[in-house]
């Protein structure tokens, strides 16, 4: 029997309009370039940056491990273009980065989506589990506030705050152990395959792809958030 569900966050619950993390990025860039003082030939590293950031986030990896908390990716990206900043242009330019996301927010996936929530929590213990990029779960905290859907969780397990990330098993285990419920009796829900789906299994935790436009890959897939307890009962909820 299903007692804890476990959600993703980006791509799950919420989204970015397009080309809002590009915008964000320019507006990154501008803000390191002024801060540091650097001539305009540094602006395409700093994108170069970006581009493997973004990457490396989609792939986690041993060898990517600077990509867990957005101060090491300031970090290494400083380290990459050889610049200095002191402790105090360092700390500012980390809030810029960190909280670039507030100005220009990102929007739930489906609408009611509350709704959705409050009919899981009903009957199941709701756990967030996000690997964070740019933005840490300190900020992602005051988005989903504003979205009006913190108070659904029971726990949110942010990997910048944790130092764990999908599609380790022991990020999952973490929600199981806080509860004291099973990876048996756990299901997870989420949009990347590599990411959620089988670091779900790997944990073995039961996986649910949630695919709103794509074509299926993978058995127990859904289209809408509303179709989860249908899906949970068909194929792990039976009892
Ligand atoms: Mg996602």
């Amino acid at each position: 029997m299903i007692k804890l569900v476990t959600l993703d966050l980006w791509d799950t619950l919420i989204i970015d309009k397009k080309d809002n993390e590009r915008e964000r990025d320019l507006k990154r860039t501008d803000f390191i370039v002024k801060t540091l003082n650097l001539s305009d030939e540094y602006r395409g590293k700093i994108t170069d940056h970006f581009n493997e950031l973004d990457k490396s986030l989609k792939y986690p990896s041993e060898e990517n491990e600077w990509t867990i908390t957005p101060q090491a990716q300031l970090q290494h990206l400083f380290t990459a273009i050889n610049a200095y900043p002191s402790d105090e242009q360092f700390l500012s330019i980390l809030k810029f980065y960190t909280e670039c996301d507030l100005d220009n927010p990102p929007v739930l996936i489906e609408n009611d989506i509350n709704i959705c929530l409050e009919k899981l929590k009903e009957n199941y213990k709701l756990v967030l589990i996000s690997n964070t990029g740019r933005t840490p779960g300190r900020v992602l905290r005051e988005i989903l506030k504003e979205l009006k859907i913190l108070n659904y969780f029971d726990m949110l397990i942010f990997s910048d705050e944790v130092k764990m990330r999908k599609p380790e098993p022991k990020i999952f285990l973490t929600a199981c152990e806080a509860f004291h419920v099973l990876p048996e009796e756990t299901m997870h829900v989420g949009d990347s395959m590599l990411i959620d789906f089988n670091g779900a299994l790997s944990a073995k935790v039961n996986p649910v792809l949630y695919l709103p436009n794509g074509n299926s890959i993978a058995t127990p897939f859904i289209r809408s958030l509303f179709e989860l307890k249908d899906s949970m009962g068909k194929y792990y909820d039976k009892d």
